[in-house]
């Protein structure tokens, strides 16, 4: 039997990345067969259904508008799809909202990751023959911040959560861990660096940048733009959470990142060069004059930088794309694809309903 997956977060950044790359690549990629992939997102302000827009008419793929913290909903979607797999990454995930107001993070990613998680130990228990399996997707901010000499993070580094949605992430992280060691839940939990390219929402910084160059506005870079990050494609982060789901052995945390450290004043330049190369309308730029540096983020973890050596050797997965060509790859598709930002803009993305099932 091949993989019927349940992809929670399927509408917003990755995890539509990740429902493209079940439906279009794994199965060549990774010699996978993938019989169904039904994704459940409550689509809140950062799940958009034009993100799987192209994948109407695919009948191996359904759309479930609902809530993980839902369980009888849950429950009914494991069963009537047969679910021998969950890939969980609906969360709210940006960190400034986080600062604002905490209580979504707790209920989605908490509470959700803990429904998610009884719903399907107790179906996972009623069909004994099924080799199911968890992965349970989460970030690298969950060990908190490093210092200039201090070496990457691993996956026995302690965690150090520094804000609301660390913290959040951290906690369900825990649950999964328990849920393993406790019932033997067979999960495993990866955890990985910044991700970038199409579908991302432009709150994150390279598709904020990217529609601030294209106005023809000033680019706002938190305190003196000296804070690090690890930056991966995101497409070789889909590869890394299939490649976990076929590979990797419950209980286990495997590391994901592009081994690629960069500070955010490095990333801006980079981009406005790529920008300014592939889009001839915006012309040559001078970073200098178009970068504004405003205050920083309370609590803004200096350096991330993680060590994916673990995935690599006992998995056999690695990023396929540079920085450089991953910029590249984001840049075109951003420029190609103006009217999907422009529905962002107007807020018409979420009047979208297309070929919907609401509940079960
Ligand atoms: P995103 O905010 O773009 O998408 C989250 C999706 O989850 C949205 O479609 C949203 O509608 C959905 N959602 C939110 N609450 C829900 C709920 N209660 N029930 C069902 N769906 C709900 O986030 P993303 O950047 O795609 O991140 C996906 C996952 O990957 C998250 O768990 C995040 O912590 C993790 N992660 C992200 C990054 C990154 O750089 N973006 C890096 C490492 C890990």
């Amino acid at each position: 039997m091949g993989y019927r997956i349940l992809v929670t977060g399927g509408a917003g950044f990755i995890g539509s990345n990740l429902v493209h790359y079940l439906l279009e690549a794994a199965g060549l990629d990774l010699s996978v067969e993938i019989e169904r992939v039904v994704t459940l997102d409550k689509l809140t302000y950062a799940g958009n259904l034009e993100n799987l827009k192209d994948l109407e008419g695919d009948e191996r793929h359904r759309v479930v508008e609902g809530d993980i913290c839902d369980r009888r909903l849950v429950d009914e979607l494991l069963k009537e799809e047969s679910i021998n797999a969950v890939m969980h990454l609906a969360a709210e995930s940006h960190v400034d909202r986080s600062i604002e107001e905490s209580a979504s993070f707790v209920q989605t990613n908490v509470v959700g990751t803990h429904c998610l998680l009884e719903a399907s130990r107790a179906w996972a228990n009623t069909r004994p023959e099924i080799e199911f399996r968890f992965v349970h997707v989460s970030t690298d901010e969950v060990y908190g911040s490093l210092g200039v000499d201090d070496p990457s993070f691993s996956e026995v580094t302690p965690y150090s959560p520094n804000s609301p949605y660390s913290a959040s992430k951290a906690a369900s992280d825990h649950l999964v861990r328990a849920w393993f060691h406790t019932y033997e839940f067979p999960a495993i939990t990866t955890n990985c660096s910044n991700n970038y390219g199409p579908f991302q929402f432009p709150e994150k910084l390279i598709p904020l940048m990217i529609s601030k160059l294209q106005r023809g506005e000033r680019l706002p870079v938190y305190g003196d733009g000296s804070n690090v990050r690890d930056w991966l494609y995101v497409e070789d982060h889909c590869r890394a959470l299939v490649t976990a789901l076929v590979k990797g052995i419950p209980g286990e945390v495997y590391n994901v990142g592009g081994n690629c450290e960069k500070t955010n004043l490095e990333v801006v330049r980079e981009l406005i060069a790529v920008l300014a190369d592939l889009d001839l309308k915006i012309g040559t730029i001078d970073p200098d004059s178009v970068i504004e540096f405003v205050t920083d983020r309370p609590g803004h973890d200096w350096r991330y930088a993680i060590d994916s050596s673990k995935i690599q050797s006992e998995l056999g997965w690695a990023p396929k794309e540079s920085f450089e060509s991953g910029l590249r790859k984001t840049v075109r598709w951003y420029l190609d694809n103006a009217e999907w930002a422009r529905h962002i803009e107007d807020g018409s993305y979420r009047g979208e309903r297309l070929g919907l099932s609401s509940g079960a």
